[in-house]
């Protein structure tokens, strides 16, 4: 397994949308693994394909206390109420907000070996897949709030981008100077 380079917001490919995959081989497990111990790296909750520089529809997930898991093209073909939660982002460091998302979705998906999925969550989890199935359209969870929320989140990301991102690099090397 080998640990992925974290891309962060606005960088290529993440404001872009993702392409379907169609190769299930061999290369996928790998990937599938690659992603799910980045993630584990980044003591992240999901982890989706463009955060790590592919432009593919493909998500890691675990919930606390949970399996890992990986979907292969999620789509979101149900939701259901509405609630507001605090959320973070692998790509967009030291960023919170709160953000409105469906408190229950049923996602369409296939597994590794191509398999169709349908699978229905509520509260974290649902809003898990709502985070990063909206990575594979190029959307970031600032997109999800309200015009000024999202101006003055989005301001503060400008303003500390380049610091939160030395202090995740600096975190991974704990050893170093
Ligand atoms: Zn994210």
């Amino acid at each position: 397994m080998s640990l992925l380079k974290v891309v962060y917001y606005p960088d290529h490919p993440l404001t872009k949308k993702a392409q379907p995959i169609t190769d299930f081989g061999p290369a996928l497990q790998k990937f599938a693994e690659d992603m799910v111990e980045t993630m584990f790296e980044f003591d992240g909750v999901g982890l989706a394909a463009p955060q790590v520089g592919v432009s593919k529809r493909f998500i890691a997930y675990c919930e606390p206390e949970g399996e890992p898991n990986c979907l292969v093209n999620p789509e979101i073909v149900e939701m259901e109420g509405r609630e507001f939660g605090e959320e973070g982002c692998l790509s967009l460091p030291q960023l919170w907000a709160s953000v409105p998302r469906a408190t229950r979705v049923r996602v369409k998906a296939q597994d590794l070996d191509g398999n169709p999925l349908e699978l229905e969550a509520e509260g974290f989890l649902a809003r898990i897949f709502q985070h990063e199935c909206d990575h594979l359209d190029g959307t970031v969870f600032p997109d999800r709030l309200d015009v000024f929320t999202r101006e003055a989140v989005l301001k503060e990301w400008v303003d500390k981008r380049e610091a939160a991102i030395q202090a995740v690099k600096a975190a991974e090397r704990p050893d170093a100077d």
